[in-house]
């Protein structure tokens, strides 16, 4: 669903991009030759939110090669289908500090350092169900699709280009075949590889596919499950670390959005939870990084408050009142509200725990919370068995839920 005309985020997204668009250093990639041919003054960028508003503003259409942006989310397929051991046996997760195209393996293992540079990003695409690099590119096509929300197109100029001048690809694809970490024969691998990189796609899907990493692996458009939670967590984590080639620590404290960005001008970021946002600029840093789409991210991040760890000021506390009761024996309530995670499950037990069997019963009341955190449901649920009774035989502790809060499954 896109927002409406007069949409404030639309035009905090608009006035970030004026900002940005007179920035003309940097230069458009042309070590694959034909994406030398691409309009270097493109700018685009969308905000796809978890609730499935996407939010745009610019050059939101236009279309550029997904290139290394392809990275975290094949690496999401993999280890969503074969898990983080099987997945590791192949690739390290540690950030390498080297440019994308690095010879980085890992001496005793020959793992590539990471999933987000090339070499370890040609192994995952080598991880791909199929024999044949027609079947592999299928398995990658068909689940980038999925993160878009949309059917994508190869780039064939791109591709055949990328293909003919790919000799550093290959070579890094024979030195971890022949450490044993490439799971298909070069060429599959390489290929398929290629056509990956090739993918079209516009900065509103980088957004969503962004987006479905910040809702936990559910598409927030179509609703669709991609991937699941964990393997939505483990690759947020990977980008957190890796994610802008040799950038990524920098990154990290200006901008604080896990985040990938390809040679192609795109980036996609995530802040978990709340959105995805996609940027296309196709002209790049020295590190291969869209040098307007760093900007407005930058930007945005500053003005909006939106780095990961940024620091939001106390919680409202969960208890909402505390009321005690003489009649019937004594009863204290304490009406409890809004998210319980884990410090706000932590204060009401610590602050609530004194008044156990002090005046008769504690009701702890949960009508207006909305959620209770997977790990904190079970120490509330288990509070009125380990408390006991009281003389009168009424429990110590009472736990009211009428909407299920604390049974609810997990996700
Ligand atoms: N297809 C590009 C390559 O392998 C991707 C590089 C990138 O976007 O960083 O050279």
């Amino acid at each position: 669903m896109a927002a409406a005309l007069g949409d404030p985020v639309r035009h905090a997204l608009e006035s970030v991009l004026d900002d940005v668009r007179d920035r003309t250093d940097g230069a458009v990639a042309d070590y694959i030759p034909e994406l030398a041919k691409v309009d270097p003054d493109r700018l685009g960028a969308a905000l796809a939110s978890t609730h499935g508003i996407v939010h745009e503003a610019g050059d939101v259409e236009a279309e550029f090669t997904i290139q290394s942006v392809s990275k975290p989310f094949v690496f999401a397929l993999a280890v969503d289908a074969l898990g983080l051991a099987e997945v590791t046996k192949h690739v390290d997760l540690e950030p390498s500090g080297e440019p994308f195209n690095a010879i980085s393996l890992d001496e005793a293992s020959g793992r590539p350092r990471n999933p987000m540079i090339n070499a370890g990003a040609i192994v995952m695409t080598s991880l791909m169900a199929g024999d044949t690099a027609d079947a592999k590119f299928d398995a990658v096509r068909a689940g980038i699709e999925r993160f878009a929300g949309r059917d994508l197109r190869v780039d064939e100029d791109v591709y055949s280009s990328e293909a003919s001048t790919g000799d550093r690809n290959r070579a890094l694809a024979y030195l971890t075949r022949s450490a044993g970490t490439l799971g298909s024969a070069v060429d599959v691998a390489t290929l398929a590889y290629f056509r990956q990189c090739s993918i079209s796609v516009n900065a509103r899907d980088l957004a969503i596919m962004a987006a479905t990493f910040a809702t936990g692996g559910v598409n927030p458009v179509t609703r669709e499950r991609v991937i699941s939670e964990d393997a939505a967590r483990w690759t947020t984590a990977v980008m957190t670390s890796c994610g802008m080639y040799d950038e990524s620590g920098d990154w990290m404290v200006r901008v604080g959005l896990p985040a990938k960005s390809g040679v192609g001008g795109g980036i996609a970021a995530v802040q978990p939870g709340q959105f995805g946002i996609g940027t296309f600029s196709p002209r790049l840093d020295a590190r291969g990084n869209s040098v307007r789409g760093v900007a407005t991210l930058e930007l945005l991040s500053q003005r909006h408050g939106l780095h990961m760890l940024q620091h939001h000021g106390a919680p409202l506390s969960p208890i909402a009142s505390l009321t005690r009761d003489d009649a019937d024996g004594g009863e204290t309530v304490a009406v409890l509200r809004g998210e319980i995670l884990f410090s706000e499950a932590e204060e009401v037990l610590t602050r609530l725990a004194p008044l156990v069997g002090d005046h008769g019963c504690l009701v702890l009341d949960f009508t207006a919370v909305t959620r209770v955190a997977a790990g904190s449901r079970k120490i509330f649920s288990a509070l009125p068995e380990t408390m006991g009774s009281l003389a009168d035989g009424r429990p110590r502790v009472e736990v009211r839920d009428p909407d299920g809060v604390l049974a609810a499954p997990v996700g």
